[in-house]
């Protein structure tokens, strides 16, 4: 890196000694009014780093999913986000779901289908978890392997997303204990995996679609060495600059015959990143349209543009726009889906959608955190009705069924005591 960097040595070296910055992206429905007096982020209209580390789990706008807590660096994959709908993506690696619910934010109800794939089980449902909070049913959740994707449905992704397991040399500042695992060898065999997982996404790519190769570490041989051999001799790629004036706190590199973007903690507001788009030459083809297996609605009336179907006993939403994009021999294999009614009752995660249901359940709104504790503990006063819709400050926050309420995972973590 003192070869690298030279003058800025110091800087960089400062840099991962100090602190490092706290930054949220607000959901584009939820959150849209947040942290007023936060700093901006130069690539991300919603990005927004904040002044100090609030403790998110006690804070109930962070439970509504009202905005999602990002290092800075990795927002800036919107920039490369083609602009036409509608668009089919996949984030091959997507746990826990920074770029998943950037990208759903990008795509809204009406844009497109999200693939959100990663082969961790542990991991994925911290992602489902994310999806679930962001209230943005446009998505299908899978665990494969990029390579079976590639096998069955080459050529079928407008944007094609490979925020690749790396080394991780960028999140040292934020877990210096990462920094004990670094050892060559390792470096090497992820950039074997790396160079397996390009060739699985490149063959996703649809004709005029889009690559984005990302990582969180500063080593060239798993940034820029692999972009030169994965483009070398492609004839039918083509390199994508950053669209406009590329910020200052950002630095460009050449990868093979494009480049590739890092991200340095000293000269921008967020952790180590690596970025690197192309494009597959071509024309975009309209892509083919699905019937989806919906079957009889549950007691619901739905959002206008929602779709429901029953898988397992449970029923599942997706916007209409994007399960008109799901492959077709896709609805037999293994996804989960947004999950909208369970057991009788609306599943907790449908009290998060970022458009209510339009059934009227009677609301009941909270104010305070003292208020959010108690509900979250089952101490508030039992329902009138079956089933009522809990906000916090205009935000679904959850259910209350009889007395007991609707909790996720994360809430149960957080009620353990400590
Ligand atoms: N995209 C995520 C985000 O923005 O929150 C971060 C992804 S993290 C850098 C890398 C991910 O790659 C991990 O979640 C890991 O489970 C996944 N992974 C590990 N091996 C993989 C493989 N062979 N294929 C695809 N993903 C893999």
């Amino acid at each position: 890196m003192q070869a690298r960097l030279g003058a800025e040595w110091e800087d960089f070296a400062a840099a991962l000694e100090a602190p490092p910055p706290t930054s949220v992206r607000l959901h584009p429905e939820k959150g849209a009014d947040l942290f007023p007096q936060a700093a901006p982020i130069p690539w991300h209209p919603l990005g927004r780093r904040l002044p100090e580390r609030p403790a998110f789990e006690e804070e109930p706008l962070w439970h509504a999913g009202a905005y999602y807590v990002q290092e800075a660096s990795g927002m800036s994959v919107r920039v490369f986000v083609p602009q036409r709908r509608p668009l089919r993506v996949i984030d091959l690696s997507a746990a826990p779901g920074g770029k998943a619910t950037l990208l759903l934010g990008e795509l809204g109800w009406e844009g497109g289908l999200l693939i959100a794939n990663d082969p961790d089980p542990r991991r994925r449902l911290a992602l489902q978890e994310n999806l679930e909070r962001w209230g943005i049913p446009a998505y299908l959740l899978t665990g494969r392997h990029p390579q079976w994707w590639a096998q069955h449905y080459p050529g079928s992704f407008d944007l094609v997303v490979l925020d690749a397991p790396c080394s991780g040399e960028g999140l040292w500042r934020k877990d210096p204990a990462a920094a004990c695992h670094w050892r060559p060898e390792l470096a090497a065999r992820l950039q074997r995996l790396q160079r397996n997982l390009l060739r699985a996404a490149q063959t996703l790519v649809a004709p005029g679609g889009t690559l984005l190769y990302a990582t969180c570490t500063f080593n060239p041989a798993e940034n820029e060495e692999n972009i030169a051999w994965a483009f070398a001799a492609l004839a039918e790629w083509e390199p994508l600059a950053w669209p406009g004036l590329l910020p200052e706190a950002i630095t460009p590199v050449q990868a093979g015959a494009g480049w590739g973007y890092y991200f340095y903690p000293h000269r921008g507001p967020g952790e180590g990143f690596f970025l690197s788009a192309w494009r597959r030459k071509g024309s975009p083809r309209d892509p083919s349209f699905s019937r989806p297996p919906t079957s009889r609605a549950a007691s619901l009336a739905l959002p206008e543009g929602l779709l429901s179907g029953e898988k397992g006993g449970r029923w599942w939403a997706l916007t209409e726009a994007a399960a008109q994009l799901v492959p077709s021999t896709l609805w037999a294999a293994n996804w989960e889906a947004f999950p909208l009614w369970q057991h009788h009752r609306p599943a907790h995660a449908a009290a998060l959608l970022s458009r209510t249901l339009p059934k009227p359940y009677p609301e009941r709104s909270l104010y305070t955190l003292e208020e959010f504790l108690a509900y979250l503990r089952g101490q508030i006063h039992p329902p009138q009705a079956p089933v009522e819709w809990v906000s916090y400050a205009g935000r679904g926050l959850g259910w209350l069924y009889k007395g007991k309420p609707s909790l996720p995972f994360t809430w149960r973590r957080f009620l353990r005591p400590r």
